[in-house]
């Protein structure tokens, strides 16, 4: 079998390399177990949300191989676009914790809201603000 070069940097790969690669996303890219699923794991992940392939052409792309999925006959990363591929997942993951906390903070405060509806003010604005801020709710 042909080796792949890097989807990337286009770079042939070496044996090395790829062992790297693995290095690189074995510590980020967690997945259950190492092995088969996880590469097909990773080249779905590097299609999906790095690439933004539609899902249509992933379809397409896992009809080629009599309906068998096989990234290792066209998918490839080098050590150094590994390693660009493992940060991205890192910040990712970042990101989603990270937006998880702005929507338990914004709960928390259209909660005290909530709790002290009842409480009203002389100031038509500052009444309306905290009933529009419960619609929806
Ligand atoms: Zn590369």
């Amino acid at each position: 079998m042909n080796k792949v070069s890097c989807l990337f940097c286009a770079s042939p790969c070496s044996p090395d390399a790829v062992i790297n690669l693995q290095e690189v996303t074995s510590s980020s890219l967690v997945f259950p177990e190492d092995g088969p699923i996880e590469e097909h794991l990773r080249a779905v992940f590097v299609l999906s949300r790095i690439l933004k392939i539609s899902q249509d052409l992933m379809c397409q792309f896992l009809t080629k191989g009599d309906g068998q999925f096989y990234p290792e006959l066209w998918f490839n990363v080098c050590g150094e676009c590994g390693e660009c591929v493992a940060d991205f997942h890192e910040t990712l993951k970042q990101v989603s914790k990270l937006e998880k906390k702005l929507t338990q903070l914004e709960s928390e405060l259209k909660g005290k809201i909530e709790r002290s509806i009842s409480v009203s003010n002389n100031d038509a604005i500052w009444n309306h603000i905290r009933r529009e801020a419960l619609k929806g709710k």
